[in-house]
């Protein structure tokens, strides 16, 4: 794998959002978090009743209050991640799925949080109902969750800041936040959770007497945001292809469904492969590959990624070398996969 690693010009980073999954991605020669997706840290026993709590706030100062009892679990598990890369880069996604996939179906939970919040039972169902959505992942989810509640984007940003000041000076590491926004479709939308995020950011910097640097970048999922690559990279300061979500999005089927009838086109040989396993270059690459330049037209060292499951796919790997991406990161036990494609990929396209 060293012999590999002297040839390959992409960097290899890892999927990761647990301290266990991130020194095992590391053992494996991850050389960096490219993707922690951060609402896997709300779903623990202990943080699921606080952001139910947030989440069925009428006012900002309710919304405000449950989310103080998050920060303290948010903030330790950053804490704990930036101790295992010791040092290493880690980019931190913000909040991405509907909220509705958050809320108590179970009696007794509902039970529960209607006395932890003093609502009936029927309150409490008849919000949660409410967040149900005919298309969720083509709704509400992604940045648009922090443009209409930008506290939730505020407490991360403290989250993240406070942990990286407090481990760069416990521990010596040279640690960068990378804050990414998903799917984000248009530049303003970014701006604004932007501003949000550099606010705070100042914020806590200015209260721990720190000069940390920070980079704000967005995820590149939503075919818009490809085709307007140049006007977004006015923001962003680097660049991660959600190639998931981007393959559903320019196909038009559910990543969720689509395997319910893919198997008919792979018998009638419409598609040779999964499109979410194996990047479709002639359509989805085209989208890539135009968002590398456009984005690096209008801000020339910007820093292009994959965070999509394609990251650690061999011939997907090889397309992102050869449009000039800067690294893949896939999960932990496809490190060395991506490790051995990169090589391959920089000695077949010399
Ligand atoms: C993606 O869409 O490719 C991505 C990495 O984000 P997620 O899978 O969490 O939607
Ligand atoms: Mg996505």
């Amino acid at each position: 794998m060293a012999w590999a690693d002297q040839f390959r010009k992409l960097s290899v980073r890892t999927n990761a959002d647990t301290p266990a999954d991130t020194l095992n991605a590391v053992r494996l020669g991850a050389e960096g978090i490219g993707l922690c997706r951060t609402e896997h840290m709300f779903f623990g026993e202990d943080r699921i009743p606080k952001i139910r709590k947030m989440i069925l706030s009428k006012t900002v100062e309710q919304r405000e209050a449950a989310l103080a009892e998050l920060l303290q679990f948010q903030k330790a598990d950053f804490k704990a991640m930036y101790e295992a890369l010791e040092g290493r880069p880690m980019t931190v996604r913000y909040l991405d799925p509907p909220l509705h996939e958050f809320v108590p179906t179970d009696p007794e939970d509902i039970a529960a949080l209607a006395k932890d919040m003093n609502l009936t039972v029927e309150e409490v169902k008849a919000t949660c109902d409410s967040l149900h959505e005919f298309n969720p992942m083509m709704g509400h989810r992604g940045c648009r969750l922090a443009v209409t509640y930008p506290e939730i984007a505020k407490m991360q940003t403290r989250a993240v800041m406070e942990a990286a000041i407090e481990v760069a000076e416990e521990k010596g590491y040279d640690i960068v936040p990378e804050i990414m926004i998903p799917l984000v479709g248009e530049k303003k939308e970014l701006k604004f959770v932007k501003d949000v995020v550099v606010e705070v950011a100042e914020q806590v910097k200015k209260e721990k007497n720190s000069d940390m640097q920070y980079h704000i970048g967005t995820m590149i999922e939503i075919p818009r945001a490809a085709l307007t690559a140049d006007k977004i990279a006015e923001e962003a300061e680097f660049f991660s292809f959600g190639t998931n979500d981007l393959t559903q999005m320019t196909f038009g089927f559910s990543r969720d469904d689509a395997g319910k009838f893919l198997d008919s086109y792979y018998k009638a040989k419409i598609y040779e492969s999964d499109p979410f396993a194996r990047l479709d270059q002639e359509g989805v690459g085209q989208l890539v590959k135009m968002a590398v330049e456009k984005g690096r037209a209008t801000r020339p060292n910007l820093k292009c990624g994959i965070c999509g499951e394609h990251g650690g796919d061999p011939s997907s790997v090889e397309f992102c070398h050869k449009v000039g991406l800067n690294y893949v990161s896939c999960s932990p036990f496809r490190v060395p996969i991506a490790r051995l494609a990169a090589a391959q990929a920089a000695l077949n396209n010399k």
